[in-house]
């Protein structure tokens, strides 16, 4: 008996009304989110159960991180990000990274695993390359994800590689706007 896990991501965006912790400002913004869902399977018996169990899993998370979570959104009226907003950001990236400098990781020390096998006259600086590289690329992963962790503040410029989407970013629009908005599209 095989069993299978199905995995899914779903990706959504809502709008979602705050208040400016800088200057007091009532705004709305477009939040977005991803929520992630799993769902077992055994063999190929029920594969499409599986699947739909994963991706209703992922909406239901969805609906839970759009509620609970701040995308990063400028206020329309001081152009400052909400430090909740910065707190899911930090938590989002350096996560993130270490998902993105593990993979990175990776390339370089299969290249020289694959070299060391091929190339047996030099086996031995392969495999230094190998751990040296595996090391490295865990050192610089770390303290990549802490900086992001800790210091990342995009009020400041501080983004490390992971600026705010910039469609998000500039979503903000004060109540007013955002009722005129509404009613010219109804
Ligand atoms: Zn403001």
């Amino acid at each position: 008996m095989i069993g299978t896990i199905h995995g899914a991501t779903v990706t959504g965006r809502a709008w979602k009304r705050t208040q400016c912790t800088h200057c007091c400002t009532p705004y709305v913004y477009l939040n977005e989110q991803t929520g992630y869902g799993e769902g077992g399977s055994i063999a190929f018996v029920n594969a499409a159960q599986g699947d739909a169990t994963a991706v209703s899993g992922a909406e239901r998370a969805l609906a839970n991180n759009l509620e609970t979570k701040d995308a990063l959104a400028r206020c329309p009226n001081c152009n400052l990000y909400q430090p909740s907003m910065i707190l899911h950001g930090r938590r989002e990236r350096s996560s993130r990274a270490v998902r993105r400098g593990l993979k990175l990781t990776l390339i370089p020390v299969f290249a020289c695993g694959i070299a060391a096998a091929l190339f047996t006259k030099h086996t031995d600086w392969f495999l230094v390359g190998m751990f040296g590289s595996g090391l490295l690329g865990l050192i610089v992963t770390i303290c990549w994800a802490l900086v992001l962790r800790l210091r990342f503040d995009p009020n400041t410029g501080r983004n490390y590689l992971m600026p705010p989407n910039e469609d998000i970013a500039s979503s903000g629009l004060t109540v007013s706007d955002f009722e005129q908005l509404t009613s010219e599209q109804t």
